[in-house]
């Protein structure tokens, strides 16, 4: 089993990239029942059931830190 233990501002990769094509990594903006994500290459965020965010994600790239602030 692979880990994919994911928390807030940590950058990760998904599955299929956003349609901009400039990035396949995305940023955890929001946690919650939802996740929102922003992509890392035109910044246009996604939010998506939790359910269906654990399916797409592919791996986690670099744990952000609790202070950053974007
Ligand atoms: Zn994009």
């Amino acid at each position: 089993m692979e880990d994919k233990q994911y928390d807030l501002n940590d950058i990760i990769e998904m599955k299929k990239e956003h349609p901009c094509h400039k990035s396949k990594q995305w940023r955890i903006i929001r946690m919650g029942a939802d996740i929102r994500i922003k992509c890392l290459g035109c910044g246009a965020s996604v939010l998506m059931p939790r359910s269906k965010f654990e399916k797409k994600l592919k791996r986690v790239v670099s744990k952000g830190s609790g202070s950053e602030c974007l």
